[in-house]
C-alpha cells in the first residue's frame, strides 16, 4: 500500500481542542506510557509478549460498512487521524462489522478510497491492515463466559416485552428479573445453549448483572448478547449469537490497544458501561490496564443535507438521486465528484472545530472552504452556458472575411509562490461570438453595464447602444438585435473598435462600461454543464423526524448544452477550472470524456445562499 501524503499543514497544527488538551495531560502524566504492542489485536497475555508501543497514542475510525461515508464522518476521520498524526500515534481503520449483514464488499472499498482521498494512512511498520470487528467474535464470546463465571452476566428468559416494562424509565426505578439470580454455572450452560443453537432467536440475551435502580438506564442490566440466526458476511454460520454493540465496541478498542476513543454525543450515557466492562475485563486479567477511555464531541450537523447512512440508501434506493455518488449527495464519493478537493474538507473540519455541544454548521461555511482552496488552484477558462449569438458587423471589413485574431489570458491570476507559471491560454475572436443570453438586455435596468441597443427617448432623442469590452478582445458597440416570431432574441448585433484590442496601445482609448465573457464561434467546444443546487428545500430537512422526502428539491439539477474555449479539451476528469464569472467547475469524473466533455458546477463564485 503506498503511503498518502501527509495532509498536514501548519494551520491545522494550531488550533487547540479539549480533545488536544486531554491527550497532551495524558502524554505528560505518561498514561499509557507502559502499554505494549504486540503488532496485531489482542488480549492482555498476547500485547504483554509485545514491544513498548512505538505508537503514543491510538485512536481509531469504526465505520459500520453498511453504506458509504458522508461529511460527518469526514469530520470523525480528520479528528481521528489528525489526532494520531499530530501526537505520534497511529489511527486504526476498523471495520464495525459486529452485525450480521450482507456482504457488502462495496461500502467496505468505498470507505477505503474515502479515508485514503482524504490524505489518510492506517498503514503502520508491517501492517497495512485494516482491521474488523469480526475477527474478535471468539474474544467477545470468551469476555461474555468470563463475566457469568464472575457473577457479571446472566442469562434472562424474560419475553422482550417484560424487560421493556422492567426497565423502568427516567423516574422509576427498574425490577429485578426473575431469572436474576441463578447460579454462574447454570448461566454458562443457559449461554452455551444459546450458542449452540438451542434456543430460538430472541428465546434469550444475555444481560450483564449491574443495577436495576441505575438512574443511568444503560447501567440497568444492558443485553449483550442476543440470538440472531444470521449468516455474517465474514464468519458464516459460524455463530448464531452476536455482542451487542454497547458490549463489542469498548472490546475491539481494547484488543487493538486503543487510547483515546471517540465518538459522538449520542454515547455518552454508554460511558458509565463503556468503564464498567473495561474494569471488570481488566481485573479478570483478560484485558491489560490501562484501558482506552471513551470521549464524546459534537457530531457534525451541516444545514440542507441529510447526514445519516440509512436515510442516503434510501435517496440511492428510491431513485431521488442517481447514486451514492451523485454530486448532490453529502458523502464524501459525492462531494469529490461534485469538484470538493480533500484540502477543502480538512480545512472545512478544521474551522468547524471539535466542541461538546450539538450546533448547525451552515452548508455556505463547506463551500467556502472549497471556493478559498480552488481560488489559488484552478486554471480559469471562459464558458457561456446560456449561448446567445453575437455577430461584429463590421467585422469583415474591418479585418477581412474570415479572420481570426488571436487572444491570450494567463491560466491563473497568480501562481502559487515557488510554482512555475502555467501555460497561457490562446483562442481566438472572429465576426462571431458566443455571449450570455442575461448580458444582453434590449431594456435594460438602470445601471446595466452589458450589451443593449440604441433606444428612442420619450424626448426624441435617441440614446446610443452600449460600450463593451469582450474579455482579452475588442471593445464592441450594440447596435441591435434579431428576434424571432415569438419576441425572443435569437442573434445580437454590434460593431467593433479595431484598434482596442486588449494589451495594445489603443486599448484604452475608448471608455467600455464593463467587461463580458465570452467564447468564439469559430473555436469554441461543445460542453455539457451540469448545474447543481441544494438536494433539500429546506434547512434541517430531518430535523424533528419529519420526512426528509417530502423536502426534495425538485429543480436541484439543471443540465444545459454550454459553449467553452478551446482550452478545456484538455481538462482531465477531476479537474477543477473557475469559469469565469460563472463559478468553480470540474470535469466529471464518471462522465467526462475528450468527445464529450463533461462539468459539474462544484460552487458558485459568491456566496448566494446563506439569508
Ligand atoms: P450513520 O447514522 O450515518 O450510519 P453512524 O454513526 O452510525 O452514522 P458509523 O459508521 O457507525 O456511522 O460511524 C463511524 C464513526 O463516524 C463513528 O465514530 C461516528 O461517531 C462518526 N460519525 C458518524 N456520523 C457523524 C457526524 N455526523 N459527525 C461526526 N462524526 C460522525
Ligand atoms: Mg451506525
Amino acid at each position: 500500500m503506498t503511503k498518502p501524503a501527509s495532509p498536514a499543514t501548519p494551520e491545522e497544527h494550531k488550533i487547540s481542542n479539549f480533545l488536544r488538551q486531554i491527550i497532551e495531560a495524558d502524554l505528560d502524566k505518561g498514561t499509557y506510557a507502559s502499554r505494549r504492542w504486540a503488532g496485531s489485536p489482542g488480549d492482555a497475555a498476547h500485547h504483554a509478549k509485545g514491544q513498548p508501543d512505538p505508537a503514543k497514542i491510538r485512536t481509531r475510525f469504526p465505520p459500520e460498512p453498511n453504506g458509504y461515508l458522508h461529511v460527518g464522518h469526514a469530520k470523525s476521520i480528520c479528528i481521528n487521524f489528525g489526532l494520531a498524526r499530530d501526537y505520534g500515534g497511529v489511527c486504526h481503520l476498523r471495520f464495525d462489522d459486529t452485525n450480521p449483514e450482507k456482504e457488502d464488499t462495496e461500502y467496505v472499498n468505498a470507505i477505503i478510497d474515502a479515508v485514503k482521498w482524504l490524505g489518510f494512512s492506517w498503514s503502520q511498520p508491517g501492517n497495512d491492515k485494516a482491521y474488523q470487528a469480526s475477527d474478535y467474535f471468539d474474544f467477545m464470546y470468551r469476555a461474555a463466559e468470563h463475566l457469568i463465571e464472575a457473577g457479571h452476566a446472566y442469562v434472562d428468559e424474560q419475553t422482550p416485552e417484560e424487560m421493556r416494562n422492567n426497565r423502568g424509565d427516567f423516574g422509576k426505578p427498574g425490577v429485578n428479573s426473575p431469572f436474576r439470580t441463578r447460579t454462574p454455572a447454570d448461566n454458562l450452560a443457559r449461554f452455551r445453549n444459546m450458542r449452540d443453537g438451542k434456543l430460538d432467536d430472541g428465546a434469550a440475551v444475555l444481560r450483564a448483572k449491574i443495577d436495576m435502580a441505575s438512574p443511568n438506564i444503560n447501567m440497568r442490566d444492558p443485553a449483550i448478547y442476543r440470538i440472531r440466526r444470521a449468516t455474517h458476511h465474514h464468519t458464516g454460520d459460524t455463530w448464531c449469537i452476536y455482542p451487542m454493540y454497547t458490549f463489542a465496541h469498548p472490546i475491539e478498542d481494547a484488543l487493538e490497544q486503543i487510547t483515546h476513543s471517540i465518538c459522538t454525543l449520542e454515547f455518552e450515557d454508554q460511558r458509565p458501561f463503556y468503564d464498567w466492562l473495561m474494569d471488570r475485563l481488566c481485573e479478570g486479567g483478560l484485558l491489560g490496564a490501562p484501558a482506552p477511555k471513551q470521549y464524546e464531541f459534537a457530531r457534525l450537523n451541516l444545514t440542507y443535507v441529510v447526514t445519516s447512512k440509512r436515510k442516503l440508501a434510501q435517496l440511492v434506493t428510491e431513485g431521488k438521486v442517481s447514486g451514492w455518488d451523485d454530486p448532490r449527495m453529502p458523502t464524501i464519493a459525492g462531494l469529490r465528484r461534485r469538484g470538493y478537493t480533500p484540502e477543502s474538507l480538512r480545512l472545512f473540519a478544521d474551522r468547524i472545530g471539535v466542541t461538546k455541544s450539538d450546533s448547525w454548521i451552515e452548508y455556505s461555511t463547506l463551500e467556502g472552504c472549497l471556493r478559498e482552496d480552488l481560488e489559488l488552484k484552478a486554471h480559469r477558462a471562459m464558458a457561456v452556458l446560456d449561448p446567445l449569438k453575437l455577430v461584429l458587423t463590421n467585422w469583415d471589413e474591418a479585418f477581412g472575411a474570415g479572420h481570426l485574431e488571436p487572444c491570450t489570458l494567463p491560466a491563473l491570476p497568480h501562481s502559487p509562490e515557488g510554482q512555475p507559471e502555467p501555460a497561457a491560454r490562446q483562442f481566438t475572436i472572429g465576426k462571431e461570438v458566443w455571449i450570455e443570453r442575461d448580458d444582453f438586455a434590449e431594456h435594460p435596468p438602470k445601471g446595466y453595464k452589458r450589451l443593449s441597443p440604441p433606444s428612442n427617448q420619450a424626448d426624441g432623442s435617441v440614446t446610443p447602444g452600449s460600450i463593451v469590452r469582450l474579455k482579452a478582445g475588442y471593445i464592441v458597440q450594440c447596435t441591435g438585435c434579431l428576434k424571432d416570431s415569438n419576441g425572443v432574441v435569437t442573434e445580437v448585433h454590434a460593431t467593433v473598435f479595431t484598434d482596442t484590442k486588449s494589451g495594445t496601445a489603443g486599448a484604452d482609448s475608448i471608455k467600455a462600461k464593463g467587461a463580458i465573457t465570452w467564447v468564439g464561434v469559430a473555436d469554441g467546444v461543445r460542453a455539457q454543464v451540469r448545474l447543481y443546487d441544494r438536494l433539500f428545500t429546506e434547512g434541517q430537512p430531518d430535523a424533528g423526524g419529519r420526512d426528509f422526502l417530502k423536502a426534495i428539491n425538485p429543480d436541484s439539477l439543471k443540465i444545459q448544452e454550454a459553449w467553452v474555449e478551446p482550452s478545456l479539451k484538455l481538462a482531465k476528469p477531476d479537474d477543477k477550472f473557475q469559469f469565469e464569472r460563472l463559478g468553480y467547475f470540474v470535469a466529471d469524473r464518471i462522465d467526462h470524456q475528450a468527445t464529450q466533455l463533461v462539468f459539474n458546477r462544484s460552487v458558485s463564485l459568491k456566496d448566494n445562499w446563506s439569508k
